[in-house]
C-alpha cells in the first residue's frame, strides 16, 4: 500500500534527530550521559509554569481557548503591543505560515546551511525550494540573497543561525526586507542569547515575521509551543489555514507562566555567556563565534560522525553536522549544558 505515499516523501529523507542519550547509555552501559545535542535549557521548567500546567491539566475534558488569550496576554505583557500567532512548536508555526502563503510551485528561498525543517515543510506544501549558500564565514550576503530570493513567496533566514551560531546584523536584515517582494521569516529560536533586538523592525516592515520558541531558553521543549511576531495582516489568514486549535491548554498555561519567570531565563543566559567563552578558550579545536546557546566546532581532520561516536563512547552526546546540507563534513554542534556536562565534554574532546 505504500504506493499511496506522496513521491516527495519517498525522494527525500526526513528530519534527522540527534542521538538519544538513553540509547547511548544502553549501548555503552553508562549511567550518566552529558546531553549536549539538542540546545535545550538543562534546568527543569519554571515552578510557576509547572503549577500553571498542573492546573490546566484538570480542564482538559474541554477544548482549549481557540483565541489563546492567556498566552497572547502574556506575550503582550512581556513584549508590548505586537501581533502574534502561536503553534505546535515554532515548527508548527513555520508549517502553517507556508500553508497560508505558498501555492504549489511557488518559491521558498532558504539561506543555508541551516535548520532542515524549513525545506521539509516547504516541500510538503509543493513549493519550489531555492537554497542560497552563506559565505565562507557563514555570514549571509544581502545582495546575493535578494537576487536569488526576489520573487520567492517566503525567504527564510535563521538568526542566530543553527548550526553555525552567528547572527545576522540588523542593517543586513533591513536590506533583505527592502529588496525582496515576499515575506521574510526570520527564525529567532536563539535570539534570547544574542543581545540583538529585531523587534523595532516589526514596526517598520509589513513583510517580516519573527519566529520564536518556548523550547530553548524557557525549558518547555516537551510541551511543543512556539509563536511568532507578525505584521497586522497575517493572523486572520493564518487562523484560516491552520488547525482550529493551535495550542493545547496545558502548553498554553505553562508558556504564559514561563514568560513571566525572567529569573529562570536569566540564569541560563548567564550560563551560556560563561561557557561560550570557556569552550572557545579550552577546546583544542577551532570554536566558531556564537550568538546562540551552542557552538559549532571544526573538528577536522576528523569527520563529524566519527567525532560524535567517539564522544558518545565517553558519555557525551553532541550533534553531528553531517546532515546539514551545504556544510563540509567536519563540524559538530555542542549545546551549553550544566557545568559537569560542559566540563566532561571539554575534557573528553581534548583527548581526541
Ligand atoms: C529549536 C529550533 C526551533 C524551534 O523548535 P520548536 O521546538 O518546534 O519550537 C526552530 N528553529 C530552529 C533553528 C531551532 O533550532
Amino acid at each position: 500500500m505504500e504506493r499511496l505515499v506522496r513521491s516527495c516523501y519517498k525522494k527525500k529523507s526526513g528530519y534527522v534527530f540527534a542521538k538519544k542519550a538513553e540509547d547511548i547509555a544502553r549501548e555503552y552501559g553508562m549511567t550518566r550521559i552529558a546531553r549536549l545535542a539538542s540546545n535545550e535549557n538543562p534546568e527543569p521548567l519554571s515552578p510557576a509554569a509547572l503549577e500553571a500546567a498542573e492546573a490546566a491539566l484538570k480542564t482538559v475534558n474541554r477544548y482549549p481557548d481557540e483565541r489563546v488569550n492567556v498566552l497572547m496576554n502574556a506575550l503582550r505583557a512581556t513584549y508590548g503591543d505586537f501581533h502574534f500567532v502561536t503553534g505546535v512548536g515554532m515548527d508548527g508555526v513555520i508549517e502553517t505560515i507556508i500553508r497560508t502563503l505558498v501555492e504549489p510551485g511557488e518559491k521558498v528561498a532558504i539561506s543555508t546551511p541551516t535548520f532542515s525543517f524549513y525545506a521539509l515543510a516547504a516541500m510538503g506544501q509543493g513549493a519550489e525550494v531555492v537554497t542560497i549558500p552563506r559565505e565562507a564565514d557563514f555570514s549571509a550576503d544581502p545582495k546575493r540573497l535578494v537576487n536569488a530570493a526576489k520573487d520567492a513567496k517566503i525567504t527564510v533566514l535563521c538568526s542566530p543561525n543553527n548550526p553555525t551560531g552567528n547572527a545576522t546584523p540588523i542593517p543586513v536584515v533591513e536590506e533583505i526586507l527592502e529588496g525582496i517582494e515576499g515575506l521574510l521569516f526570520l527564525d529567532n529560536a536563539y535570539v534570547e542569547f544574542s543581545g540583538i533586538d529585531y523587534l523595532p523592525l516589526m514596526k517598520k516592515h509589513e513583510n517580516l515575521v519573527l519566529g520564536r520558541t518556548m523550547s530553548k531558553v524557557h525549558s518547555l521543549a516537551g510541551l511543543r509551543i512556539g509563536y511568532a511576531f507578525t505584521p497586522r495582516w497575517l493572523p486572520p489568514w493564518y487562523q484560516r489555514a491552520g488547525t482550529p486549535f493551535t495550542v493545547n491548554a496545558v502548553s498554553m498555561a505553562a508558556a504564559a507562566a514561563a514568560l513571566g519567570d525572567t529569573a529562570h531565563a536569566e540564569r541560563y543566559r548567564a550560563q551560556v555567556k560563561r561557557w561560550r567563552t570557556r569552550f572557545t578558550d579550552e577546546v583544542k579545536y577551532p570554536v566558531l563565534p556564537s550568538d546562540a546557546n551552542f557552538v559549532m566546532i571544526d573538528v577536522a581532520p576528523h569527520r563529524s560522525d566519527e567525532m560524535v561516536e567517539e564522544l558518545a563512547r565517553k558519555g557525551v552526546v553532541v550533534r553531528s553536522c553531517r546532515s546539514f546540507a551545504g556544510l563540509e563534513d567536519h563540524y559538530i554542534r555542542v549545546s551549553v549544558g550544566e557545568d559537569w556536562e560542559n566540563e566532561l565534554f571539554v575534557k573528553v574532546i581534548n583527548t581526541l
